[in-house]
């Protein structure tokens, strides 16, 4: 055992954390399970880079999972912050800057009419999964395999992310009646959709999906998929719920929906009943909402008879954060972010092709995850993605990391990047590339 006093290598840290935690670790991903090696204890972040307890600075290509979009520390979210811990913590009550964010978010997000603020991305899909089922009477909810929307029972059947890093098909602890009640489809097949509506459409409240999946590494949903779920829904008196936890905020200033069916030259506009929202919008401080039609959202308590509640809803450290961060998330960001994207996978692209190791770029939007093994089909659905040669991951994330670059430690994640890699940042990540590269090549299964 270490004491906290000495133990500062992290290595040292992750034995003292296995001691006192399951796996050491308070998200599973974060043991690197799937790449091996000893996680890095990270102890502060700025801008493009995060740094370990041992002093080692890394450029920074998970940003917190998401919500790093402006860059760490950025000076005026954490001026925000600072200026609103001085008022105290929380409340326990109703504070102004709950609506300056819900504005700020109807602002980007025209088809939210009504938002409810909540602590993480699992509650936000929670709330709107009992919502769908209480405004429409029904039972099943449709989601697709790969997509992953939090850790509630119901939804993680095939749900990619953690599960699918560590090949799990679920999760033991989910009744066999609460699974029942999930229908899992793949992703991308709108007749399996329609077959599905055939067989139960007066039962389902609603289909789930990820805005583009990007727990599965990133799969581009097919021209209209998203459209035909709306569509569909419609036409049978269900729901569709957009998660946009990950890509809301990130893929642009009204996430991906406004790439897509949002879009003011939409050729098919959509917009689905409702969204979930997570990550970006806290800015790194435990926020997410759902929101959406104003006769669904009004179905909440009180107002409703769908109950949900939270002692830290729209805690005022968490609004400031998320306002500051909605605010300096300007259209120069989401254009930094867009141009870094498209050269940072254009560079993986050209050192994985000049050490000879098959690919795919998978792409939605300015987020990206490399497929290993896969240049013939790309990667469409779950199936695809679980089918890849995973195992060229894990030497190009150690190699990537020796040289000071942090990758998601898992082949199916997302790589985020912020509006703070500036050109130093990406030297040091084209420069590593190369050795990573030939890493994959020579993996052996
Ligand atoms: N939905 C999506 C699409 C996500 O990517 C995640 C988390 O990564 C969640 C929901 C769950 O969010 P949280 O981890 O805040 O519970």
């Amino acid at each position: 055992m270490t004491s906290p006093a000495t133990a500062t290598s992290s290595q040292e840290l992750f034995d003292r954390a296995r001691a006192l935690m399951p796996g050491g670790v308070n998200s599973p991903v974060r043991a690197f399970g799937s790449v091996g090696g000893t996680p890095r204890f990270m102890v502060s972040a700025k801008g493009p880079y995060i740094t370990d307890s041992e002093g080692r600075e890394y450029v920074d290509l998970v940003c917190s999972w998401g919500p790093a979009l402006v860059g760490h520390s950025h000076p005026d979210v954490l001026a925000a912050v600072h200026a609103a811990v001085d008022n105290g913590l929380s409340f326990g009550a109703s504070t102004p800057a709950e609506a300056e964010l819900a504005q700020l978010v109807m602002d980007r997000v025209p088809a939210v009419k009504r938002l409810r603020m909540v602590s993480t991305g699992t509650e936000a899909t929670m709330t709107a999964v009992r919502l769908a089922r209480g405004f429409t009477g029904r039972n099943l909810i449709i989601k697709f395999a790969g997509c992953y929307h939090g850790h509630l029972d119901g939804l993680l059947a095939a749900a990619g992310s953690g599960l699918a890093t560590l090949a799990l098909p679920g999760s033991a602890g989910v009744t066999e009646a609460t699974a029942a009640e999930t229908l899992v489809l793949p992703y991308n097949d709108v007749a399996a959709v329609e077959a599905a509506f055939a067989e139960h459409g007066a039962n389902i409240a609603a289909v789930i999906t990820e805005a583009a999946p990007a727990n599965m590494g990133v799969v581009t949903p097919e021209p209209g998929f998203n459209a035909a779920l709306s569509r569909i829904t419609a036409e049978h008196g269900a729901l569709l719920i957009l998660d946009e936890v990950l890509t809301g905020f990130r893929t642009g200033p009204a996430g991906y929906w406004g790439l897509t069916g949002g879009a003011a030259d939409a050729a098919e506009p959509w917009a689905p009943d409702l969204f979930t929202f997570g990550k970006v919008i806290g800015g790194g401080m435990p926020v997410a909402a759902l929101g959406g039609r104003a006769d669904v959202m009004d179905y909440l308590a009180p107002l409703g008879p769908v109950y949900q509640a939270g002692t830290l809803s729209g805690n005022p450290i968490a609004m400031a954060a998320g306002v500051a961060t909605l605010r300096a998330a300007t259209a120069e960001v989401y254009a930094t972010v867009d141009a870094r994207s498209a050269e940072l996978s254009a560079a993986v692209s050209a050192a994985l092709d000049a050490a000879g190791v098959d690919h795919s770029i998978q792409r939605a939007g300015n987020l990206f995850s490399v497929a290993f093994g896969t240049s013939a089909t790309g990667v469409h659905n779950y199936e695809q993605a679980q089918a890849q040669q995973a195992f060229r991951y894990k030497p190009f994330f150690h190699s990537m990391l020796d040289a000071g670059v942090y990758l998601p430690p898992s082949v199916f994640e997302a790589w985020f990047l912020s509006g703070a890699h500036d050109d130093a940042a990406m030297e040091r990540i084209y420069a590593a590339l190369p050795a990573a590269a030939k890493a994959a090549a020579d993996a052996q299964p």
